[in-house]
């Protein structure tokens, strides 16, 4: 698979200090798990998180816990068995743990012209969904409010910059007002993520957007 559309730095930075909503660190993680070239750059970013924590003066914690945690660690308390990791071949191990399952785990809800989406349970920072766009099919025009973050994981979709295949993040903010048609052949599916609503220039996915929670 080669990848030509990744992570900006400054959101790998992000997820490499925590301070990301949920929505984005699913993002960033289902991509990095199929991109080298991320998965580099952000050991880079933790290795800088790494040294900054070498260099803290420490803090004293309080007395006999690393008894109290050793005993903790014997007695065998609180271990779990990792749970067996789904194979999928459309969703990489981050977001298939995330959904429980396959892509026969995505509960999908239409939205119409044949377009589906679920969306995904994260924090009300920003918001996640998988979007199912049928081979040739077009989401309606809109602008974004926010940033967007799109993840190809099956087929290809292009837009007025670029073609995205699967790997490929579109990164999207104020300025870009795009129309993504899903290329012939294969129905394309994505995760994509916002931290605001989304807002359509037509008025019929506008009046639809309530009810869409889009
Ligand atoms: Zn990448």
């Amino acid at each position: 698979m080669t990848i030509r559309h990744h992570i900006s730095d400054s959101l790998l930075a992000g997820y490499a200090a925590g301070t990301l909503p949920e929505a984005f660190n699913l993002i960033i993680a289902t991509h990095v798990s199929v991109c080298d070239d991320c998965r580099a750059a952000l050991g880079a970013f933790e290795a800088l998180g790494g040294a900054v924590l070498d260099d803290v003066a420490p803090i004293a914690m309080g007395h006999e816990s690393l008894s109290a945690c050793m005993a903790r660690i014997k007695s065998g308390e609180g271990a779990t068995e990792p749970p067996a990791r789904p194979k999928d071949p459309v969703l990489p191990a981050p977001l298939a743990e995330y959904v429980g399952g396959g892509l026969d785990a995505i509960r999908w809800r239409p939205v119409g012209m044949g377009v589906k989406q679920a969306i995904l349970p994260t924090d009300k920072g920003a918001s996640a969904r998988l979007l199912y766009i049928p081979a040739g099919q077009s989401v309606p025009d809109h602008s974004h409010r926010g940033l967007e973050l799109t993840m190809v994981l099956q087929g290809a979709f292009s837009d007025q910059t670029d073609r995205f295949a699967r790997g490929d993040v579109e990164t999207a903010d104020d300025d870009l007002e795009h129309t993504p048609v899903a290329e012939a052949g294969e129905d394309c599916i994505c995760l994509a993520v916002t931290d605001a609503p989304l807002k359509f220039k037509g008025w019929m996915p506008r009046l639809a957007q309530p009810f869409l929670k889009i």
